[in-house]
């Protein structure tokens, strides 16, 4: 198996924090350069940078809000200037909004959420392949989540970005795999994050949320960043167009564990 990244040139967006930063320093530990994006806190994206960087494979910390498609294309320039392109983009970044029934939510906040999730993920998809279907190899892997499949009261734009970043996904990679890129997606469960930090501060809304996973906790972001490094590898060079679910079994019904 090979499971190593060296010669691979690696986007991360909200590489910053969570999973992301988690993906970052998994596929630098495999051996590949990695750019970190970041929208706020470049602190923590240069201090991340500092911590993975080793001579001749210094990371890039960049900062481009990835709702916004000029960002994006400055962002891939700087990342072409410094190493003449890209094989891996991770499409991480993603927010959950507000909470609020669909009725009441801010109109504002709402296409926030697409924007960020959706047109995020595919203005840099977007970019990526311009550059890898041209190469005739790369990889884009796109963060989804659980909530691309199971609805969640409160949160309509964060499920309806996902189920939209799911569809991109295969379809992305229908149209890539022709010329040698695979695109396909991972979608995690309940990860302890920042994201989420409301909930894991809380110790009834923790409870609750381990009776939801039936390996009865939630994951850590290491979990998710090692999935990710295996399937951008060549180790899964068959896989396309699919989102792995990596959530503890949240997504196979475990309220039916006790009848139905
Ligand atoms: P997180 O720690 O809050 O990380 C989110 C990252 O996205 C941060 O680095 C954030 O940057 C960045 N970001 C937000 N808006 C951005 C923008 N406009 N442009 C660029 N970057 C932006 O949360 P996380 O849990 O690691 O989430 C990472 C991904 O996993 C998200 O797509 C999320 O939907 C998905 N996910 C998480 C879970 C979970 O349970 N944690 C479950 C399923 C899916 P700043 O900090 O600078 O704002």
């Amino acid at each position: 198996m090979n499971l190593h990244l060296e010669h691979k040139r690696a986007l991360v967006t909200g590489g910053n924090s969570g999973i992301g930063a988690a993906i970052v320093r998994a596929l630098a530990g495999a051996g590949a350069r990695v750019a970190i994006n970041y929208v706020t806190h470049p602190e923590l994206a240069e201090s991340l940078a500092r911590e993975i960087g080793s001579p001749g494979r210094e990371p890039l910390a960049l900062e481009a809000d990835v709702a916004d498609a000029d960002a994006v294309a400055g962002m891939f320039a700087r990342i072409d200037a410094a190493w003449g392109g890209i094989d891996i983009l991770v499409n991480n970044a993603g927010i959950d909004g507000p909470r609020a029934a669909g009725w009441e939510a801010d109109l504002a906040a709402w296409r926030k959420v697409i924007d960020v999730n959706l047109f995020g993920a595919f203005h840099c998809a977007r970019e990526a392949l311009g550059r890898m279907v041209p190469q005739r190899h790369g990889v884009v892997l796109n963060i989804s989540s659980v909530h691309e499949r199971i609805a969640w009261s409160g949160y309509s734009a964060y499920t309806s970005s996902k189920a939209a970043v799911g569809m991109l996904t295969r379809t992305l990679a229908q149209e890539a795999a022709p010329h040698g890129v695979r695109v396909l997606a991972v979608g995690p469960g309940a990860i302890k994050t920042p994201i989420n930090r409301a909930v894991w501060d809380d110790p009834a809304q923790m409870a609750d949320l381990r009776q939801k996973i039936p390996l009865g906790r939630v994951g850590e972001p290491e979990e998710i960043a090692q999935m990710v490094t295996m399937l951008v590898s060549d180790v899964a060079s068959y896989v396309v167009g699919c989102t792995v679910l990596v959530d503890g079994g949240m997504t196979d019904y475990p309220s039916f564990a006790h009848g139905g």
